[in-house]
């Protein structure tokens, strides 16, 4: 990150707030040496003394996008796991190749996922790390500059678990607790610990019930549930009822929970989200590359289940861009609920203020507000002119090389589509070296000839 701690004015752009009147103006937005956001000014106004200017002349700037459901993990995974569904998806690939991991292969799938989100405008994430090593996550969020809330995976109970996965409930729960206590508000509060249960087939209850006493201490809690229905058939064999109502019974649900997917439910499993405030992260590049459905955004919505959106891994989406997310959230709710179920601005905001509630930080980003945090993204959408109207544009035709300029806490980390923060050129060449390494170290054969569950 810059130590530039002056203030930065970005002049001359529109400025789309999602401010609660939803204003899109020109105005001049004047960041502080604190990182935060202290003014929208009248265009033209004299600029703070010691000001830094950044033209934005013909763009649009808008809050950093946020995605509630990632795994950098897996980014060194993509297009290792392809044509299968979710059980498959991970057993024969996923577990194996995440057991492989080492550090210096999980620091070079996390910086390699962290280039692709910041280049592309994506300035805070809620990430799933893998069961070990999990430090390297946050390391590497801290020396790139983006907004970082993650958590150790949590895999206690054996539902085809590879044994390099599988801990004992003590010895998870103890890891996880020291990390939260040596990440959780780190680096300036940018970097956030979420206790992260990997899905109910390979947590063990005692180990949810644990996790469900820390949320409502006021931990943050990060999962995956109701995803695919072949899965659910798992569960209901193994519990007897779905996901949702065994997280109700053992009090897991509430407003600091995150599910990720959410895409099979039933009126109950509706009825519980909304009553208790429970998040929901959609992931609709995953839902529809793993064959897994098309989440009820609509109904979600109309309940007042806060939505946010996520790419889910590269192992299982291939691109991590917020933008993909965009698109293919306002394609899908058109063909299960039609075209103009959900309006475009209301589709923006899943990637702004949806990702800021889900991650617990909407007094801190997911708007243009004076208080706010700095986290601003400037788009150059000339391209796509003539177009609609901004949102329309955003979310239908924006791309993620439209992206110039990032900021998160005040500390410029894009400048003209360059990476400031990551040698770009070297993460790549560092993650082709490692995922080598790796594939010689998994064990991926045999997982794939193993029995089915
Ligand atoms: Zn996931």
């Amino acid at each position: 990150m810059s130590d530039d701690r002056f203030p930065i004015v970005i002049s001359g752009g529109t400025v789309v707030t999602m401010n609660p009147a939803r204003e899109v103006v020109r105005a001049e937005v004047v960041a502080g040496g604190d990182g935060s956001i202290q003014a929208l000014l009248p265009p033209g106004s004299p600029l703070p003394a010691g000001a830094r200017e950044i033209d934005a002349t013909g763009r649009v700037v808008i809050p950093g996008l946020v995605q509630a459901h990632l795994h950098l993990c897996q980014t060194l995974f993509r297009g290792l796991a392809e044509e299968r569904t979710l059980l498959r998806w991970l057993r024969e690939r996923i577990w194996p190749l995440e057991a492989a991991h080492d550090p210096a292969s999980l620091r070079a799938s996390a910086r390699l996922g962290i280039v692709e989100l910041l280049l592309s405008g994506t300035t805070a994430i809620l990430d799933m790390g893998t069961v070990h090593h999990t430090e390297q996550l946050f390391l590497a969020a801290e020396a790139s500059g983006i907004r970082y809330t993650g958590g150790q995976a949590l895999m206690d109970a054996g539902w085809s678990t590879p044994a390099g996965l599988l801990q004992p409930t003590d010895v998870a729960l103890a890891e996880s607790d020291a990390l939260r206590a040596r990440w959780d508000g780190a680096a300036g509060g940018r970097l956030r610990y979420a206790y992260a249960p990997r899905f109910v087939l390979s947590c063990s209850e005692p180990l949810l019930r644990a996790v469900a006493e820390r949320a409502r201490a006021g931990a943050r809690v990060h999962t995956h549930a109701s995803e695919q229905q072949e899965e659910l058939r798992a569960v209901q064999a193994e519990l007897g009822m779905t996901d949702l109502a065994f997280f109700a019974q053992i009090g897991l649900l509430g407003p600091n929970l995150v599910l990720a997917h959410g895409v099979w439910l039933d009126e109950e499993g509706l009825a519980e989200l909304a009553q208790s405030g429970t998040h929901v992260t959609h992931c609709p590049a995953s839902n529809l590359k793993l064959g897994s459905g098309i989440a009820p955004l609509r109904e979600l919505r109309r309940r007042g289940v806060n939505v946010a959106l996520g790419a889910d891994g590269a192992a299982c989406s291939n691109r991590l861009d917020a933008w993909s997310q965009l698109w293919l959230a306002g394609l899908v709710a058109s063909v299960r609920d039609g075209p103009g179920a959900l309006h475009a601005p209301a589709l923006f905001e899943l990637a702004t203020l949806g990702g800021a509630r889900a991650l617990g930080l909407e007094d801190r980003i997911g708007s243009i507000e004076p208080g706010k945090r700095a986290d601003l993204v400037l788009v150059d959408l000339s391209r796509h002119a003539p177009n609609g109207d901004v949102y329309t544009t955003l979310v239908y035709s924006a791309r993620p090389d439209d992206v110039r300029t990032v900021i998160v806490d005040g500390s410029v980390l894009v400048d003209d589509g360059h990476l400031l923060t990551l040698d770009e050129a070297a993460v790549r060449a560092e993650a082709v070296a490692e995922r080598e390494t790796l594939l010689g170290r998994a064990d991926i054969e045999s997982a794939a000839t193993a029995g089915t569950p």
